[in-house]
């Protein structure tokens, strides 16, 4: 009998804004999973404390990093602030052959080169719920200067111009969903939780946050004092995690209001667009996004996010209503103003509804 040969794992590319958490994700991924493999670069940056030498990057000095290069030893290879980063290639090809799937912890340059030499690659962008905690995460981790953390700032607010080349984005809330979602996409078990349009909508949104938050701490030292307690935010608070736990308080563990945190991004992203459609941000002078304010809105209580049945009787009394209107005489009809609500009244075929309370 001829032993059955192992399919080849995949090249699966994860990137990510510095400080996003990609690291922790990664090792959830590996520790959970053993056919994952973690394909280690080579880097001229000094190792930071805890890390070690073959594990999480050969560390080279430029004269050997050079060597590598003219050997043809690198996948692909890029300068990152100041730094050279590249991916040995033996390593990567090897360990496909054998079944594993590879993952290459690479920023997007490097990452589309790789989709340029290995079209099967499958590139994932992993973004932060909001820009605030992204910051939190990078002052928080006090391994890098403010001016450091001003360009990893910088440099996420370049890069997402190009997430759009990405096969997949992903929002890490949670160490364990982000892991368990990324496996999922890889091996063709379910699709991401965000359409790839939804992922780079939220990616933009974050990047106008920083642009808006490097703007407003020019002058403050932001490693020691966070402008995020300003009386007011730019920044996307609370987390669409908190939120849920928030909401479903008012609900059982068996009978959620929320039944995912999906509801939630989709709901407060309509709620947002309603308040363009309707010039609501025109009239005001807002210094802060429509997504912000909708989700600020939702923690007030002030929108909430409907049950399909709530939906469902509140649009059968809606059309009762129209029709009832349509039965009167002429006469009064013409007196009658439009009413006060058609504007928020939830689209057609829309999954998530928002209903806003008075
Ligand atoms: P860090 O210095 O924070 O470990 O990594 C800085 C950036 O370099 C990260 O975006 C990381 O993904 C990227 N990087 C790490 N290894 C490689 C590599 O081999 N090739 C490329 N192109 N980027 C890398």
């Amino acid at each position: 009998m001829t032993e059955k040969k192992k399919a080849k794992g995949r090249l699966l590319v994860v990137s990510g804004y510095s400080g996003v958490g990609k690291g922790t994700v990664i090792a959830t991924l590996m520790k959970q999973h053993p056919e994952y493999v973690f394909s280690v670069s080579a880097t001229t940056r000094a190792a930071r404390p805890g890390e070690v030498d073959g594990r999480e990057y050969f560390f080279l000095t430029h004269e050997t990093f050079r060597e590598w290069l003219a050997e043809g030893r690198f996948l692909e290879h890029t300068t990152y602030l100041d730094r050279s980063y590249g991916t040995p290639r033996d390593y990567v090809e090897s360990k496909r052959e054998e079944g594993c799937h590879v993952i290459l912890d690479i920023e997007v340059e490097g990452a589309l080169n790789v989709k340029k030499a290995c079209p099967d690659a499958m590139l994932v962008y992993i973004i932060p719920p909001s820009a605030k905690l992204l910051v939190e995460r990078l002052t928080g981790r006090g391994t890098e200067t403010e001016e450091q953390i001003r360009g990893r700032l910088s440099r996420a607010i370049e890069e997402t111009a190009v997430i759009p080349q990405y096969d997949h984005v992903i929002v890490n809330r949670e160490v364990q969903d982000t892991a368990d979602e990324i496996n999922a996409v890889v091996t063709g078990a379910a699709m991401p939780y965000l359409t790839k349009e939804e992922g780079v909508a939220l990616a933009r949104s974050i990047r106008e946050d920083l642009t808006a938050y490097l703007k407003k701490t020019e002058k403050h030292d932001i490693v020691n004092r966070s402008v995020f307690t300003d009386k007011e935010p730019t920044m996307i608070h609370p987390s669409y995690s908190e939120l849920m736990t928030k909401i479903n308080a008012n609900g059982t563990a068996e009978d959620p209001v929320v039944k995912s945190r999906y509801s939630i991004v989709m709901g407060t992203a309509k709620r947002a667009r309603q308040m363009v459609d309707n010039g609501y941000m025109e009239q005001e002078d807002h210094s802060r996004k429509p997504l912000s304010i909708a989700v600020e809105e939702l923690d007030e209580g002030r929108i909430r996010i409907l049950t399909d049945e709530e939906y469902a009787r509140i649009k059968a009394e809606k059309e009762a209503e129209r029709a009832a209107r349509y039965a009167r005489p002429a006469e009064d009809e013409a007196e009658e103003e439009a009413p006060a609500d058609a504007e928020a009244a939830p689209e057609e075929g829309e999954e998530e509804k928002t209903e806003q309370e008075d």
